[in-house]
């Protein structure tokens, strides 16, 4: 079997009691279904480094299995796969359609896998139900390091200029992993959110859309903060009227 990627032969590994097809070559895996939900951040770590080059070819890409065209999983889209609510803007992950397989490249997959142990970590740590994150996922998720800032809600509630500001944001929680940022939030009642990110280091303003349709529970996954520079911040709720809340711009701190 062929790898979609660069079309030299792929290898069966199984690990984690997984098939998985790997590429040697460019370092691409072709995980059968769910499988790439089943395996350790060790194991996808092991798969990305096994490669000799680069490569990203831009032909079309077929799945090794049936020669059927691999297409992209868009991020929350829920319609394929259960990952998609998984991934973030900044990770591309192929699959087919015919046989419900899933092709990473490694860089993806170490990406993917990272954000995955971020949520796990976070849920462990307020002791939320871990099925709302899919029990397909692993959770034996070795050692990554955390450090966590929690900000008491309350500040938002006196910023937020509504009587019943209370409602709204609860518990918001900032993690970092590497250049990972994750933020998560919850509304008691559904809201569109975003954020405004303010990057005073380097002049820019990055925003985010957290939830595109109103939602309860609202994270966001991104590598696109400079985690290094001077960051601010600012959460935009908007109501199913439009009306948009806003919190009070705050500065960005991470205790590392
Ligand atoms: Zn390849
Ligand atoms: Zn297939």
């Amino acid at each position: 079997m062929l790898c979609p990627n660069c079309n030299q032969p792929m290898n069966l590994v199984i690990a984690d009691d997984q098939k998985i097809l790997h590429c040697s070559n460019c370092g691409g895996s072709f995980f059968e279904e769910n499988g790439i939900n089943k395996i350790t951040l060790n194991t996808a770590q092991t798969l990305a480094e096994d490669k000799k080059s680069d490569e990203i070819s831009s032909n079309e890409k077929k799945c090794p299995k049936d020669q059927t065209l691999l297409k992209p999983i868009l991020p929350n889209c829920n319609q394929s796969h259960q990952i998609s609510s998984h991934i973030s803007d900044d990770i591309t992950l192929l699959h087919c359609q015919k046989c419900r397989g899933i092709f990473a490249y490694p860089d993806d997959l170490i990406s993917l896998k990272k954000t995955q142990v971020a949520k796990i970590e976070y849920y462990k740590h307020w002791q939320l139900p871990l099925n709302l994150l899919k029990k397909t996922i692993i959770l034996g998720v070795g050692a990554l390091i955390f450090t966590a800032v929690i900000v008491n809600y309350t500040y938002f509630q006196k910023a937020l200029n509504q009587a019943n500001a209370s409602d709204l944001i609860k518990k918001l929680y900032l993690s970092r992993s590497a250049n990972y940022l994750f933020l998560f939030f919850k509304t008691e009642k559904p809201f569109r959110s975003k954020v405004i990110f303010q990057d005073a280091t380097d002049k820019k303003i990055i925003k985010k859309i957290l939830s595109p349709q109103p939602k309860t529970i609202h994270q966001l996954t991104t590598t696109e903060i400079n985690l290094e520079n001077d960051i601010y911040y600012q959460i935009v709720l908007t109501q199913e009227n439009g009306l948009e809340i806003k919190t009070e711009v705050k500065r960005l701190i991470m205790n590392n």
